[in-house]
Parts: C-alpha cells; sequence; structure tokens
C-alpha cells in the first residue's frame, strides 16, 4: 500500500515535471513556419519549420515542410506571398561615427539596414576621425556606436603607413575582422595610401599571426594610380566638362585596377598565408588574372557592389554625382561581366560599399563630378534592386535567389569570420531573417531612406520586390506591415 502510494506521488511529479519543462519551453521556444525559405540544402525556396529561442536569439531546430507536429510556444505562418531568407550580411559600410556624424551616424545607418533585411554590418575603419588605426581610436569608435545600434555591427581596422605595430593588437585584442588599406588616395587626408612597400610590411607583420594560426584578411581598394598616367589624363580632362560623367570615368582608368591587383598578386605569392580580399571590383578585365591566382592556390576573395551590376555609364545624368564612386561605374558590357563572374562564382560576394557625405561635400548642386565625394548611398537597398535586375532577361545568367542571397550573406559571413553565426538558416545559428515578398514592386523614394541625407542613385527607380519583415537574433524588429521599425529607440544591436 505504502509502495504504491510512493509511485503514484513520482508519477504525479513526473508529470508536472513535464508540464513545468513544456511551460517553461513554451515560453521561450516559438515556432515560425514558411511556405518558401531558404535552407541550406537548396538555392531553391522550400517549405520549413523553424524553433526559435528568443532567450538565446538562436535557431533551435529546422524541419523541411510544414510540421504542425513541431509546433512549440507561438506559431508565426508566413505563406506564399514572401520567402523568408538568413539575415544579409554587409561586410562594406561607411558609418562615419565619430567625426563625421553630419555625414551618417550608427543610428540613421543601422535603421537603413535592418529596413532593407541587413542584420549584420561591418564598419570601414575611414571616414570617421580617428579612423581606426589604433586600439584607441577603435575604443573611441565602438562608444559612439555602444547604445546607438540596430542591427548587429563588426569593424574592420585599418592598415596605413606606420601604423603596422597596432596591428596584431587590434586582430587579437580588439578582435576586427581584419584590415583595410587603400591602393590610391582615399578620398580623405588622415587615411593614407599604402605603397606596395608598406604593403610587404604589413604581410611580414601579419604573417606572424597567421602562423600562430590566426586567420589574418586584408582588403584592398585596388586602384593605383601613377604620376605619368595622372599627369595624361589631366592634360586630356583639362577642358572637358566636369559635369559630365565621362570627364570622371577618364580620371579611373581600368588600367589602375589592373595594376594594383597585379602587384596584390604578387605580393601573395611571397606571403601565402594572407587572405586578400578586393573591395568592391569594378574592372571585369581583372577577372582573368583572379581566376589564374585562384587556381593557384592563393588566398584570394573579391567583391563587386550593388551599382557595378545595377548602372553602367550609360543611366548617368550629367550631373549626377551621387552615381559617383571609385572605381567607377563603368559601361554596359563590363556590367554584364560582372555578373557573368558572379554567376561563375569568379565573384564572391555583393557588398553596399555604403558611403554617404552632406549635400555639399558631394557636390549635389554644382554636379562637379571632379570634385565631389566619391561614395553612393545604397545600403539595404541591395537585395530589392539586384533582384529586380537578375529577374529581367537581359541580365542574371540565370542566377537564382538563393545564389544572390548566398553573395549578400553566408559568404560575407565567411569573410568576416561569422560562420556558424551568421548568414544560414540553421540550427545553432542567429536567428536573423529577412522576409522578402517578390511581387511587391515598388518604386523607391526619398521616404524609404533612412539614411541622414536622402542622396541615392536609386531613388525613382521600380523594383521588383520588397522586403517585409526583418527579425535580429529572434527579435522582430521591422515590419513594414506595421509602420516600419518597430522600436526606434529598442537599439537591440550588438558587438559581434
Ligand atoms: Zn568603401
Amino acid at each position: 500500500m505504502e509502495e504504491r502510494k510512493l509511485y503514484s506521488v513520482a508519477a504525479l511529479a513526473a508529470v508536472l515535471t513535464t508540464l513545468l519543462f513544456k511551460y517553461l519551453l513554451g515560453s521561450d521556444i516559438y515556432t515560425i513556419t514558411a511556405q518558401y525559405a531558404l535552407l541550406p540544402s537548396s538555392y531553391d525556396p522550400q517549405p520549413a519549420t523553424l524553433q526559435v529561442s528568443k532567450k538565446t536569439g538562436k535557431v533551435v531546430e529546422v524541419f523541411g515542410g510544414i510540421r504542425k507536429d513541431k509546433k512549440v510556444g507561438k506559431l508565426i505562418n508566413y505563406g506564399p506571398s514572401q520567402i523568408l531568407l538568413p539575415g544579409l550580411v554587409d561586410t562594406h559600410v561607411h558609418i562615419n561615427d565619430p567625426g563625421r556624424s553630419e555625414w551618417e551616424t550608427f543610428d540613421t545607418a543601422t535603421q537603413a539596414a535592418i529596413a532593407g533585411g541587413v542584420t549584420t554590418l561591418i564598419d570601414m575603419p575611414l571616414n570617421s576621425i580617428p579612423p581606426t588605426n589604433t586600439v584607441k581610436a577603435l575604443v573611441e569608435k565602438k562608444a559612439a556606436a555602444t547604445g546607438n545600434i540596430h542591427s548587429d555591427l563588426g569593424f574592420w581596422a585599418g592598415s596605413v603607413p606606420g601604423n603596422t605595430k597596432h596591428l596584431s593588437s587590434l586582430l587579437k585584442q580588439e578582435g576586427v575582422k581584419g584590415f583595410k588599406s587603400f591602393m590610391i588616395n582615399s578620398g580623405v587626408d588622415e587615411f593614407k595610401a599604402v605603397s606596395p612597400k608598406d604593403i610587404e610590411k604589413a604581410f611580414k607583420e601579419l604573417s606572424k599571426s597567421a602562423n600562430k594560426g590566426h586567420n589574418v584578411t586584408m582588403l584592398f581598394h585596388a586602384e593605383s594610380s601613377n604620376k605619368k598616367t595622372e599627369k595624361a589624363i589631366k592634360k586630356a580632362i583639362d577642358s572637358s566638362n566636369p559635369a559630365d560623367y565621362n570627364t570622371y570615368l577618364q580620371t579611373h582608368p581600368v588600367e589602375y585596377e589592373l595594376d594594383a591587383i597585379r602587384t596584390l598578386i604578387m605580393k601573395m605569392r611571397k606571403y601565402p598565408l594572407i587572405h586578400v580580399h578586393i573591395v568592391h571590383l569594378s574592372a571585369a578585365e581583372a577577372l582573368p588574372m583572379i581566376r589564374q591566382a585562384r587556381a593557384d592556390g592563393l588566398k584570394l576573395t573579391v567583391e563587386t557592389c550593388y551599382h557595378y551590376l545595377y548602372f553602367n555609364k550609360d543611366d548617368i545624368p550629367d550631373g549626377g554625382v551621387e552615381y559617383k564612386s571609385a572605381p567607377p561605374i563603368r559601361d554596359a558590357a563590363n556590367n554584364a561581366l560582372l555578373w557573368k563572374a558572379l554567376n561563375d562564382g569568379d565573384i564572391d560576394l555583393i557588398t553596399s560599399d555604403h558611403s554617404p557625405s552632406d549635400p555639399l561635400t558631394k557636390n549635389i548642386e554644382s554636379g562637379d563630378f571632379l570634385n565631389g565625394w566619391g561614395g553612393i548611398s545604397s545600403l539595404g537597398l541591395g537585395l530589392p534592386a539586384l533582384y529586380t535586375k537578375m529577374s529581367a532577361d537581359e541580365c542574371g545568367f540565370g542566377l537564382s535567389l538563393g545564389e544572390l542571397v548566398e553573395a549578400m550573406s553566408t559568404k560575407p559571413a565567411i569573410l568576416a569570420g561569422l560562420h556558424g553565426k551568421k548568414g544560414l538558416i540553421e540550427k545553432g545559428y542567429d536567428a536573423d531573417f529577412v522576409l522578402f515578398e517578390p511581387e511587391s514592386a515598388y518604386t523607391l523614394s526619398e521616404n524609404d531612406l533612412f539614411y541622414k541625407h536622402q542622396i541615392s542613385p536609386y531613388i525613382g527607380h521600380t523594383f521588383a520586390g520588397r522586403i517585409s519583415r526583418t527579425y535580429l537574433r529572434g527579435v522582430k524588429v521591422y515590419d513594414r506591415h506595421m509602420g516600419g521599425i518597430l522600436d526606434k529607440v529598442a537599439r537591440r544591436g550588438v558587438f559581434v
């Protein structure tokens, strides 16, 4: 009798424990079902069921198909009008804060990010003042960002003439994702271009860390000018109209990109442990050289940017300084070759190179290409813009949405050392998602932009699809159907 009583007490306790466990689990975990979700197993979206932990911000489980039996906690169901994608990762963003916060701030840039489905940004070491070439400067930048970010954020540091001794502490102590150098005038006085000798010094220093097993990534603005060509160009454009885009185009010839990339490949052969990443490739003529270097086993990766794929020089009106970037947007044939390279896997990833300034510095009034700020504002516009282009018959070369997202999320995450955490919808990864409506066409207006200054060459363009919702580590932070950014003061971003 006594034994039976004990048994029933134990059974009751077990039932209560199970219920309590389910209750606790249920209060933390919720479930998303999506008719179309982009999972790592396929480039084609498929039905999926996800369990997400609010507490950890991670994906707990992913099941193929709509699995009602796997529902835990609240259920959110996304129907066939939208596709669930991993949050986008943009590894090339200039936020300018501190020092040039009149151009852009962490608050404005990261609002634009989440509204565009970008859940992780990696900030460039310039054009803030000071540029982040030392630990002290990076600490200052982190202070400016703290409490002001709506998306997650990581940092590149600068490698400039004379800062070699700071590189390893930036890497090991501050956890920067790598280093950025300019091989041509950067546009700001405080961030100097490196010579081939400076590159060699940095490679030599960082090879010590690489030898100890650290992954060392160096990013290069790969354009090299020389006095002779500069002089010839100056003479050639002497009496040309500075508001004509062709005048500006002549000042950044293809040869500048080819020369720089050739130099880098040569240095890499001597220091093969350094991973070199070429940012914003514009000149398709460099692709055979890049292909060969990769075939030789060099750790060389390449990105291009939205504007080199979306625009060509014929799109640019006189005085259209909002299209000015370096390297420049080139002709339509070049544009097509970049799409092909992306499709062939010769270009790894796509970034924004969001580089805003105020309208005065940009020369919006005068339309003078030669003296206006070179940089295009496009953070958060990449997915709708490129989806539109690749869906058009003449573009895309059969690139799928899955491949596009791989180039805008998975591969940038890998570049920034965030694999295992960002860039895929997978168990154990951060629950960063973007919902994209491929059939919600819209025309971009100034009011859609969260930047400090509503300047962008994409204004007035009609995109075939639209971002509808963004989740950051399990929390919905943007919902176009519920007024946009859901909590402007929450600023849930963290450093990654
Ligand atoms: Zn840049």
